[in-house]
């Protein structure tokens, strides 16, 4: 099969579908690669690595479209590049579609075979396929609440370990699954005093196992999240209810009632957010205060790690890709359920059930 990459072109987009090792291991397969000119320079793989890599190097996005059996993207394909795609051609992303009904419909037209990342699915009910980015985003909400903690950003000047003498900072962690436990695991490593609530008690006794007595673990009443939210330094929001709109677990009147200088990270902006007070934010201008307390609600962290994040993306993504490669997406499809969970379009219709039902579309 030939693959082939384009350079991703949405705003501040700077992740790439395919790291070299990825082409390498698809050549081996016996397969072909085009990879459009400089596509992985934002996340530091230049076109040499590729070209090494037994890739070929193509100028334009155009030839990668219309010469590849599969594209493999990061983002959604914007407008122009859903132009691009034609019947059969196997598309691999993030597509998001839910939520984006003008996509749906260029991708409809397309009669392309779109596969999301976001819905393949696993063994545990997870999806292997956004988790990576949970990680990611999990691990860099305490680095950017520690630093929004900083005088000159607004936060209330305090150090999250805190040094010999005085106390560490103390962080709630709302949601205790990928997000929240890669958040715990950094938050507890700087030696911040670390609360993590959730819903499922049977989540939280699994990490009370795995951090002991380095972690307090709460259910997630409306008690506890308030007496928790009130005396925290910092508070990352990172629940999800699948399929839905986060729950506003930390209403304005919490958060009015927190020390001046507290800070909140909510990464699950991008279902609309835990805290009453979020509104998304860019990394241009990642940052707002309410109430004298820091928010910090970019929709895209990932985005900021562009290296880290393209290879802990194609880490997961290379099975699914070489599946489809080998066998074809038919084959590969009928072979393994949890990657047909993946397939949202097929030849101008909707075939994932929950997409279907956010677009108001049949089954
Ligand atoms: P996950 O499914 O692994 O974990 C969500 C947790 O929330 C679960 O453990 C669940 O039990 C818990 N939960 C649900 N309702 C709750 C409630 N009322 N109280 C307490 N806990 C509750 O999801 P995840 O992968 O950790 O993702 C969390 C959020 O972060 C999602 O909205 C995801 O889209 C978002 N995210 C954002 C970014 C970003 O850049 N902003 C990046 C990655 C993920």
């Amino acid at each position: 099969m030939l693959v082939g990459v384009p350079r991703e072109i949405k705003t501040h987009e700077y992740r790439v579908g395919l790291t070299a090792g990825g082409v390498r291991e698809l050549v081996h397969h016996g397969h072909a690669v085009i990879v459009e000119r400089e596509a992985g320079s934002g996340a530091g793989i230049d076109d040499a690595a590729y070209r090494a890599a037994g890739a070929e190097v193509v100028d334009t996005a155009a030839e990668v479209f219309a010469r590849a059996d599969m594209i493999v993207k990061v983002k959604e394909p914007q407008a122009d590049e859903c132009r691009m795609l034609r019947n059969g051609q196997i598309l691999f992303t993030y597509l998001h579609l839910a939520a984006d009904r003008r996509q749906a419909r260029l991708l409809r037209d397309s009669g392309c075979v779109a596969m999301a990342y976001e819905t393949v699915t696993d063994d545990h009910g997870g999806l292997p396929l956004l988790a990576p980015m949970s990680e990611v985003a999990g691990r860099m909400a305490i680095q950017a609440g520690a630093h929004c903690l900083e005088k000159s950003i607004g936060g209330r000047g305090i150090l999250l370990g805190g040094v010999p003498g005085v106390p560490a900072a103390k962080v709630v962690i709302l949601g205790a699954g990928v997000v929240g436990t890669n958040a715990a695991r950094v938050a507890i490593g700087l030696g911040a005093q670390v609360t993590l609530l959730d819903a499922s008690v049977a989540r939280l006794r699994k990490l009370d196992m795995f951090f002991g007595s380095r972690l307090n673990t709460l259910s997630s009443s409306m008690e506890n999240i308030e007496s928790a939210v009130l005396d925290a330094d910092l508070v990352v929001g990172a629940v999800l209810v699948p399929g839905d709109v986060a729950p506003k677990l930390v209403s304005a009147e919490m958060v009015g009632g927190m020390r001046r200088g507290s800070v909140l990270v909510d990464v699950a902006i991008d279902q609309g957010g835990c805290f009453e007070t979020s509104h998304p934010t860019t990394h241009a201008s990642p940052t707002f205060v309410v109430q004298d307390v820091v928010h910090y609600c970019v929709s895209n962290m990932p985005g900021a790690v562009a290296r880290t994040s393209t290879f802990a993306l194609n880490n997961a993504t290379l099975p699914y890709i070489l599946e489809l490669a080998d066998h074809g997406w038919q084959a590969a499809l009928i072979g393994n359920p949890h990657l047909c969970a993946g397939l949202n379009l097929l030849h101008g219709k909707i075939t994932h059930k929950g997409v279907a039902h956010a677009l108001g579309e049949d089954y």
